[in-house]
């Protein structure tokens, strides 16, 4: 079959969406075309109708669709919004922090794709090492794990957990190919334990009742222990899941942010700071624990930045390390291509006993600083 009659018949009835819309979001280049592995693909670069950005088709032996991961809403206040939003009872997973990673297999093979639909090398030789997946796929070929690689040996989101160390994986939902319905949490607690594949912790199901005053104290805990945060969700998994996260990752994230002040949108630091507000309010904090939060909050913007102004006028650019572990040069050098095709500009700056130094310069920050270091207006 030639490829545009497929689009125009075929395509648009697996993905439900008209053949014009598709046909505009390619001439547009919001559906991408690319070869894998000798095989056409699609990928597309933004949302189409009701098709998430992220989602990749592969043409193989069968037409394999892979959804985009889908959104997750966040709540500035536990009450009324959980209430509002679910019904009856509500399970809570622990929120971790990496990247986003759905693994599924395609013809003989087995990918790990990163949120915007590309296969990440890197990710996908580790996925495989990390767990065993081959009974998983033999049985279930139109499921896709989703997950978040974890831990420090991480290029994309580092951070360090007593459980994890240098790299691993936790799964989160399992979806179904094509229609990207989620399974039960339930469900999907059973086929893991099934086939010994880790999941993210979790941390109760409550009645929504309860549960606002439930995960205030959770949420302590976990900033205490310096994660995340929660993902509630509808036990069927029918209602969207919701996000909150703990004031230390909030911290966390505007302190890295203000590290590279010139390479972040205004945005990402006002939606952090407003996080806190609503959640400062919402615990109703007495005057000890709002001026910790308090210093907190001022201590991630100021020392960060003071931080890098400092560095860059002794003559350094504003740089961020990252370690890969991996078996040779060659398989460093592959990754660094996958992050040039992303946009991202990074090099290898050390290669010692299988570990790469991947540097990813931050030129805006660099440049913005040293201007106003010379004199430069704002
Ligand atoms: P979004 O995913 O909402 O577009 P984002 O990319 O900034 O935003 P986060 O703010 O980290 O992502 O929140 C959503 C992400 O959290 C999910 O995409 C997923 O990768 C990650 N995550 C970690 N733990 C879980 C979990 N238990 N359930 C669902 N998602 C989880
Ligand atoms: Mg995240």
């Amino acid at each position: 079959m030639i490829i545009e009659d497929f689009l125009d018949k075929k395509l648009q009835k697996i993905l439900n969406v008209k053949a014009e819309k598709l046909n505009n979001a390619i001439e547009k280049g919001i559906i991408k075309f690319f070869e894998f592995h000798g095989f056409p693909a699609l990928q597309f670069k933004k949302g189409v109708g009701n098709i998430e950005d992220g989602t990749v088709i592969y043409f193989r032996d069968k037409i394999e669709v892979i959804r985009g991961f889908p959104k997750t809403r966040r709540t500035l206040m536990l009450s009324p919004t959980l209430k509002n939003h679910f019904k009856d009872k509500i399970v809570i997973e622990e929120k971790m922090n990496g990247y986003n990673v759905r693994i599924a297999s395609i013809g003989d093979e087995i990918i790990a794709l990163t949120r915007r639909g590309y296969v990440c090398p890197y990710t996908t030789k580790k996925a495989v090492q990390i767990m065993d997946l081959n009974e998983f796929f033999n049985d279930n070929p139109d499921l896709v794990i989703c997950g978040e690689m974890l831990g420090t040996d991480n290029p994309y989101v580092s951070h360090y957990y007593e459980e994890i160390g240098s790299l691993g994986f936790r799964v989160f939902d399992i979806r179904k190919k094509i229609s990207n319905e989620p399974i039960s949490t339930k469900e999907k607690q059973n086929i893991l334990k099934k086939y010994g594949l880790p999941a993210v912790r979790v941390l109760g199901t409550y009645n929504i009742t309860e549960a606002p005053s439930k995960i205030k104290e959770i949420i302590k805990e976990i900033g205490e222990a310096n994660r995340e945060g929660i993902v509630m969700k509808d036990p069927e998994m029918i209602i969207s899941p919701l996000k909150y996260t703990s004031s230390e990752a909030h911290a966390d994230e505007i302190s890295y942010a203000f590290t590279f002040p010139f390479d972040f949108g205004k945005d990402f630091f006002f939606s952090r700071v407003i996080r806190e507000g609503f959640q400062a309010y919402e615990m109703e904090e007495n005057e000890e624990e709002l001026q910790k939060r308090a210093h907190r909050l001022g201590e991630a913007i100021l020392y960060s930045m003071v931080d890098t102004i400092k560095n860059v006028s002794s003559g350094n650019q504003a740089v961020e390390d990252m370690v890969i572990d991996v078996e040779n040069e060659e398989e460093a050098e592959a990754f660094l291509r996958h992050l040039h095709d992303l946009g991202v500009y990074a090099l290898i700056t050390k290669f010692e006993d299988k570990k790469a130094i991947i540097r990813r310069i931050h030129q805006s920050t660099t440049d913005k600083i040293n201007n106003f270091l010379n004199g430069g207006l704002y």
